[in-house]
């Protein structure tokens, strides 16, 4: 009976202290329940979803199995986006219209997390279109703009720390009630990666190929560190079809590397990679590697399934 009556009382304060909550949040949350956050690309929509665990909403922009060098935001993600609290991009020219989504959402207290400005520039390698003759070698010169570096940054899993830090740190601006939380997951998620990498580290180190081409640029991060090399690429920029003397010229490199693998992607057509494999004879076969993953698909769902996935592919590619 006296139980029976305190509920109300109950109610109202956890009432009360949630609507104190809410206001006091400052950091840009709109109106009650989670954060909502836009991320551009899958990886990173999966660091945030590591990191925001089931306190934040995460919506990703560029779909699996699109590309985000092509991609068009479909109307309801715009409406998405403007009631967004968090974005999160990647940078670096990755996507053409990214860099004016934060004026397109239009909220002053919207934070921003750009995943590229978490890696020091002398960390980036140049774009595709700055690589000298010897192709894969050389530094990118000028300013930092959008087509300077190449954008592919999250396949290297220790720049991805990088952007743990920073996905924690926006998550606590929006939310800092929950900063603990966030702190605590993304610090686990850190030591995940930091093993991931020796894990990736022992088994690249077994590969008795090291040479490769790919269908773009995307692997370049993931080939320095692990001590590979991205010969060539067949599309320059994603969508640009290489020409009858570009290919001749990817099939004398494929040769004179010794190249066994060409590694296309899911996102794009294999067809001119099946070509230049063809042409190049002997033993290269082509492989189908996701840089990106698909947050439903167990195989590829989290950072490190999406690290791992690939790496068994290119230690079959390259045994
Ligand atoms: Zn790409």
């Amino acid at each position: 009976m006296t139980r029976r009556r305190h509920i109300p009382l109950l109610v109202m304060s956890v009432a009360l202290l949630t609507a104190t909550l809410v206001a006091g949040c400052g950091g840009g949350r709109r109106g009650d329940g989670k954060p909502r956050v836009a991320a551009d690309i899958v990886p990173l929509a999966m660091i945030c979803r590591e990191v925001g665990g089931d306190r934040v909403e995460v919506e990703v922009l560029v779909p699996p199995g699109s590309s985000p060098h092509t991609y068009e935001l479909s109307p309801g993600q715009v409406s998405f986006l403007s009631r967004a609290d968090m974005l999160v991009l990647n940078g670096l020219g990755l996507i053409p219209w990214e860099e004016s989504l934060p004026s397109r959402v239009g909220r002053p207290d919207l934070v921003v997390v750009r995943a590229a400005e978490s890696v020091p520039n002398e960390e980036l390698l140049p774009a595709v279109s700055e690589w000298s003759e010897g192709q894969g070698e050389g530094e990118a010169g000028g300013p930092r703009g959008s087509e300077t570096y190449d954008p592919h940054l999250w396949l290297d899993p220790l720049l991805a720390l990088r952007i743990v830090d920073a996905m924690e740190e926006g998550l606590e601006r929006v939310d800092p009630e929950n900063a603990g939380y966030y702190r605590e997951r993304a610090s686990e998620l850190s030591a995940r990666i930091a093993s991931l990498h020796e894990e990736v580290l022992r088994r690249t180190a077994a590969f008795s190929h090291r040479e490769f081409i790919s269908f773009h640029s995307s692997w370049s991060y993931f080939a320095r560190r692990y001590g590979l090399r991205q010969v060539g690429v067949i599309e320059e920029l994603p969508g640009k079809e290489p020409s009858a003397g570009d290919v001749a010229a990817l099939v004398k490199l494929a040769r004179s590397w010794g190249v066994r693998a060409v590694f296309a992607e899911e996102q794009f057509n294999p067809r001119v990679a099946e070509a230049v494999a063809e042409e190049t004879g002997g033993e290269v076969r082509v492989w189908t590697l996701d840089p990106l993953g698909d947050l439903g698909d167990p195989r590829k769902g989290d950072y490190c399934s999406l690290i791992l996935y690939n790496l068994e592919i290119m230690e079959e590619a390259l045994r």
